[in-house]
């Protein structure tokens, strides 16, 4: 649930602050501040408190339009992030958003408009194939119906090559406002998916597995390009069953020729992320990892592999048909 509403002096008048305050009902209701880091970086945040009525904030991005992805999620194409939102609706245990910030205020950055233009200029500046994914900071679209983020980039991504690629990652179901959009070339909505137990338990929040099935079946009927995304791949006493059973459910619910790509990984965190989100969870089981070294927490490597191995067997009737990408 949206809480208090905060906005920047300088993006009162801004006409899609105004349509977003509409959208809330908050047009005469909102705290108005002078920089966004002031709410956002505040020290002692709690976290946990704050996803009960989430702070929202609206704002001017000034730099860092456009990052480059981290290795983990490299594929054939140069990577790149934008994060016109920062932070989640949902509140999946495993965030690593939860790591990464201090808040869990909902930032809406409403210059859109500058993010399109600095992601032309990348483009102009390379030869290779690009991904952009605009979910690295959020869910793509939880949050449509009150930003419209992701029908504002679909749009300007028709306006640019067609080896350019923007990725729209979601475990929602919110696809009403793209199914007014004409289906769009350069633009896939991935769709993250996991076993029913998984949802559960750590996804609260999110549209359940069989409506997040219909959108994808809903978009791929009316003609826009779709991926699956089975990541992070969690490890627990069952998990094997429960992911066959995830992937025979798919197999037999959407159109493979029609399927984009398919991203795999196994549940993983950045060290300095892992320590922060243990905290909130301290006694949660599936946060029970031996002590590393390594720049990534993880499964131990035997475990890891036997994984990746058995994952690979389950997709094979996904993998004869569309490519499937291991970010491990
Ligand atoms: S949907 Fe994604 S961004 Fe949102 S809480 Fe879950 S993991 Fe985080």
């Amino acid at each position: 649930m949206i809480g208090k509403v905060y906005v920047e002096k300088e993006v009162i008048k801004h006409p899609r602050t105004q349509s977003i305050l509409k959208r809330l009902n908050k047009e005469q209701d909102f705290i108005v501040i002078d920089r966004w880091g002031e709410i956002f970086n505040r020290k002692n945040q709690n976290f946990r408190l704050q996803k009960k009525y989430l702070p929202l904030i609206l704002a001017r991005k000034l730099n860092n339009f456009v990052l480059p992805l981290p290795i983990s999620h490299k594929r054939e194409a140069e990577g790149y992030y934008f994060s016109p939102v920062l932070n989640c609706l949902f509140d999946c245990k495993y965030c690593f958003l939860q790591g990464m910030f201090n808040s869990a205020a909902i930032v809406i950055f409403v210059n859109y408009e500058d993010f399109a233009s600095k992601i032309k200029i990348v483009i102009e500046n390379t030869s290779r194939k690009t991904l952009f994914s605009a979910s690295y900071d959020n869910d793509a679209l939880a949050l449509e119906h009150i930003t419209e983020m992701a029908s504002f980039f679909v749009k300007k991504f028709e306006e640019l090559p067609s080896n350019t690629t923007l990725e729209l990652r979601t475990k929602s179901a919110q696809i009403k406002k793209l199914l007014n959009i004409s289906p769009p070339k350069n633009s896939v909505i991935s769709f993250s998916l996991s076993p029913e137990r998984v949802y559960r338990k750590l996804e609260k929040g999110t549209a359940n597995v069989t409506k997040r099935l219909n959108a994808i079946k809903k978009l791929q009927l009316a003609g826009w390009r779709v991926a699956i995304t089975l990541d992070p791949i969690i490890y627990y006493a069952g998990w094997e069953q429960d992911y066959k059973q995830l992937v025979d459910t798919i197999v037999r619910e959407i159109s493979m020729e029609k399927l984009d790509y398919v991203n795999v990984g196994i549940l993983r965190f950045p060290k300095p992320f892992f320590k922060k989100i243990k905290k909130l969870y301290p006694t949660e089981p599936f946060l029970s990892f031996p002590p590393s070294l390594d720049e990534y927490i993880s499964y131990p490597s035997n475990i890891t592999k036997r994984m990746l191995s058995s994952i690979q067997t389950m997709l094979r009737p996904i993998s004869r048909l569309t490519t499937v990408y291991l970010n491990c």
